[in-house]
Formats: C-alpha cells, structure tokens, sequence
C-alpha cells in the first residue's frame, strides 16, 4: 500500500484505458417495497453504478435498489420485509465498497449504504466506544484520540468501515499483541436475516456473536459494535530497516513479536522490494536512496523490516531503551535504517497520503487483483523460495506493494468464524497489485499460480479477503468449521438473504 512510484510507473501507460470488467451481472429486477414500509429505495443511475462497483474493479453486480438508512431500525424493518414478505429479494451490506471482487453487492437484491448510520460515543470510563456500523476507522481514531483514548488494533488503511472489517478481521502490524480487530470487540447489535435485532456478546447470544466475527456478512448486519478502548499515545517513532538475508529477517520479526509491552515495539509488518518492480526509496534520506535501489539491484531481493515505538515522552526509560535495543541489536544492514518521528494519527493514517497522491493522478480506481494469505511459521522458507524467488521474482515486472510479518495465533479466537492456519506463529503475505484491464488476467493467472504451488507442496496456507466461487473451496477453507458455519447460516439466515456476492451458499 505504501509503495507509490512502483504503482504509477507499472499503471500510468494503461489508465487511459477503461477496466474491462471480468464478471458481470445486470440487474433488470425491479422492487417494490410496501408504502407501509416507509423506506425509500434509491434507483438513481449514479446510486446504482457506485454500488455496483467496488475497489477491486474486475467486477460489475448491479443491485435493484439502494437503501440510506437513517437508522438501524430500517434495517431491521427492511430484513423482516425481505425475511417475511411476499417479494423475496436479497440484501448486501455495503460500507466503502473496499472489496475485491462484488462481495458487498447484490444482484437485483437491495444494498444497504451502511455509510448512512456512522456515529461513535465513548463511554464515561473512557474503557470502550459504542460504534456505528458504517463508520470509519479514521474517525473513531479522531473521536477517541481526541478524549485522550485509542482503539487498539488497526488496519493499514483506515478509510474502511467497522461493520467491514469486523465481518473480514481487521489485520494489521499491532494485532502481534492485541489481536485483530475481532479480537477486541466487547458486544454487538446484529440485525439478522431472519428479521430480528439481537445484541450479543461472549455472554449474550454468543453462537451470532462469535459467527458474526470473521462472518462475512452471512448471518446478520452489524449496527453497532462495542470497541474495547485504551490509553491513546501522543506519537510514534517509526523505523524500517532493510535485511539481505531472510532468515535474519525473519528471525528478527519473529524475536520482536515474542516481546511484551514493555520491552518490546507496538508494531511490526514488513515488505519485499524486488529488483523487477520499481523500488520506494522515499522513507530513507535523499543520501541514501541511490545506495537502497542499488542494494536491490545487486541482492534482486530486500527485506523491509518496519516496526514502531509509541511515547508520550521520548524521555522515558523505557522508550529510550526499547529504541536503543532495537538500533543495537537486530541484524539489519549497517546503515540502513531510517526513522521518522510523527503524530500517532499521521502514523495510524499513514496509508491516507499515498490514496491522495493516487488519486489525484486517477491511479486509485484502477483492478486490483490482490491475493491475500496467512502461511505457517515453520512453511514460510519453502514458501518464500517457490513463491516469491521462483514466481514473483521471475516475472517480468511486479506492481504495487507485497507485505510480508509473522503474528501469533494465541490473540485470535477459534470461536470465532475467521480463519487462520493451524501454527502458534503465522505469516501475512499481501500481494496487493495494481493492474489494468490488459495485464489483470495475467496478475490472476500469477496469484492462481501461487495458490497451486501451495497445494502443491503442501504450504498450508488460509486466504484472507477470499473470493471462491466453488463450494468445495468453501468448505476446504473453513475445514473443521465448515458444520459450525453453515448450521449458523441455517439458525440466523435460513433464507440465505444476506452479503450473497461472497458466493458461499
Ligand atoms: P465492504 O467492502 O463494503 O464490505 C465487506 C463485506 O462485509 C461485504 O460482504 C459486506 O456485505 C459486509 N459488510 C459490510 N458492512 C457490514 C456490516 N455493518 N455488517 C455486516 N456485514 C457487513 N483489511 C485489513 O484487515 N487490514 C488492512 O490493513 C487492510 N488494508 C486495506 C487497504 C486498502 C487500500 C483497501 C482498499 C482495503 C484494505 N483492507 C484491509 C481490506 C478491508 O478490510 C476490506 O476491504 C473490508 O471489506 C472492509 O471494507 P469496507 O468497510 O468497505 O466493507
């Protein structure tokens, strides 16, 4: 996400070119809601054309209508109708439309716009905030930070909505400690498919609450989540550093998130620059970036370690310490290591800039074949040598950002309906490409590649953002908990009425 040059050199010759869509389908389906109702569906060309489309952009479903909501009990209203009513049609949440492949539209049925219900209150003991489900990440950062509290596990990117990422998982570079976004949920009000608003908890209806999370919008919507709160920091320290030698590598990211609290950093991801994409040079000084491009030249392969240190006080022990350490005592390559010192907000929205440079040169609404995995810590060198050295290295070029940090299973919760491979420690792999209507077919052939070799040899590796379109790959994926997931379908949404673009029933 953050390497910007490598994205607009490989898409600036094709944005001219309009994305031809791989999957369509047309709505001609028209639905007439009972004035008893009282909702108003839109049906207007450009309300219809936006949430048809979504931030993959290799596919068009085109809804019958779009609901506002201007509270959730229109939701409510709206899925009893469709759970009860004469006209059956069905129904797909849809917050910012950042899906990949139509999974927050519906075909003929309604999508409800949950960017309409955004609202965030923070409780008196400042422990947790009562959230809305259409509301941005970014501005509950703005609302609690601003009383002095912080939400404790973020996303890279935070112009994604609640109700998107807890329906997904909501990873990133802190849930090393603190888990996923999942993880850190107290409660939930869940409008299900049968018409009903349930609020759940760990105590409370807890078969909807754990199946909701990681759910993928099967069995209800989420209007509103309880997000656990702690202590918002004042700023961040911010490094990356580069490695040759990928055991080092990763056997310092592993070493970093075995740490606690206090001995250790608050966030640690990392990323691969290879010499056949254009390398993002822009964190290290203007001095050393003609010394980093050439240190992928002649390695082919650079690893990006990135952590970060929170403070309030740069003058407290600990944090000189912990910085300290960290300059000493991991392997990098001596010299290359760059730091930047900035608000915690600029550092949690840190991926916000580089939106606006792309979007500004028409490079953000471009397909975006990404192919997103979880591989097992003791899987991850063989992963390593036939993904990234023998497929992605010997294309001819590479596009946008590949991500690369190991996590620990113990944060998340099999309870839970997400997914993740069977080890203590597993690995994020993002390989978030750009691509243009020309080039996004052979971009899918190159993730279908990885996915086979994995197979292949037995890498067991668990997708994240998924989109199959067979059964039996659905059931691959959920395993063990395949009987789990569909018997939830069958109690909270027996008419299969809801999110229907995830193509699972
Ligand atoms: P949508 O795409 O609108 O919806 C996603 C799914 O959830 C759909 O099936 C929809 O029907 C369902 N849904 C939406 N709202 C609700 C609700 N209230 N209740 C029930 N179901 C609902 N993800 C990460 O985990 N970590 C990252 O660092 C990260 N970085 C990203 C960076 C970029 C630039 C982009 C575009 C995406 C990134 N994502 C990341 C992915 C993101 O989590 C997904 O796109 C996710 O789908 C949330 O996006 P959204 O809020 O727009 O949801």
């Amino acid at each position: 996400m953050a390497n910007l040059r490598l994205m607009i050199t490989l898409i600036t010759v094709l944005v001219y070119l309009l994305p031809s869509f791989a999957k369509s389908s047309e709505s001609t389906k028209v639905i007439t809601l009972p004035k008893s109702l009282n909702l108003t569906l839109l049906t207007d060309p450009s309300t219809i054309s936006t949430a048809s489309h979504d931030y993959g952009n290799v596919t068009t479903v085109t809804p019958g209508g779009v609901l506002c909501p201007s509270s959730s009990a229109e939701i409510f209203r709206l899925l009893r109708y469709a759970a009860n009513g004469e006209t059956i049609f069905q129904v797909a949440a849809r917050s910012q439309g950042h899906s990949l492949n139509g999974q927050a539209s519906v075909s003929g049925g309604v999508v409800i716009n949950m960017t309409c219900l955004a609202d965030i209150t923070v409780s008196e003991d400042k422990e947790y905030a009562d959230v809305a489900g259409g509301t941005l990440w970014v501005d509950v950062l703005r609302e609690t930070a601003e009383q002095g509290v912080s939400p404790v596990s973020w996303t890279d990117y935070l112009h994604i909505s609640v109700g998107g990422t807890l329906s997904n998982a909501g990873i990133g570079g802190q849930m090393f400690r603190n888990g996923p976004q999942i993880s850190n949920v107290l409660e939930l009000d869940v409008i299900t498919g049968k018409g009903e608003t349930l609020a759940c908890s760990p105590q409370l209806n807890p078969e909807l609450f754990y199946g909701v999370l990681g759910g993928l919008g099967q069995f209800g919507i989420i209007s509103r989540a309880r997000i656990v709160l702690n202590h918002a920091p004042k700023r961040a320290k911010w490094f990356k550093m580069l490695y040759s030698d990928f055991t080092a590598f990763t056997k310092d990211q592993e070493s970093l998130i075995s740490m606690n609290n206090d001995t250790g950093v608050d966030y640690v991801e990392g990323q691969l620059l290879m010499s056949n994409g254009i390398v993002d040079t822009s964190f290290f000084p203007p001095s050393d970036q003609s010394k980093v491009a050439d240190l992928v030249k002649n390695h082919s392969i650079i690893y990006v370690l990135e952590v970060a240190k929170y403070y309030d006080d740069p003058t407290v022990p600990t944090t000189v310490q912990v910085i300290d350490k960290l300059t000493k005592t991991l392997s990098y390559l001596s010299g290359f290591i760059s730091m930047h010192d900035v608000s915690y907000f600029d550092f949690l929205n840190r991926v916000q800039v580089e939106e606006d440079k792309l979007r500004s040169l028409a490079l953000w609404e471009v397909p975006h074949p990404w192919l997103n995995l979880y591989v097992p810590k003791t899987q991850i060198l063989d992963f390593h040598n036939g993904v990234v050295k023998d497929i992605l290295l010997k294309q001819n070029s590479t596009s946008g950002v590949a991500l690369f940090y190991p996590t620990n299973r113990n944060k998340w919760d099999n309870r839970m309906s997400a997914m993740i491979p069977d080890e203590d420690i597993f690995y994020v792999v993002g390989l978030l490409q750009s691509a243009s209507s020309q080039n996004v077919q052979e971009v899918e052939s190159v993730n279908e590649a990885i996915i086979r070799f994995c197979k292949d040899s037995g890498i067991k590796i668990k997708q994240y953002l998924m989109h199959f379109t067979r059964k039996e790959d659905w059931v691959e994926h959920f395993g063990s908990k395949w009987g789990a997931f569909s018997k939830r379908k069958d109690l909270f949404d027996p008419k299969k009425l809801l999110s229907p673009g995830q193509d699972i029933f």
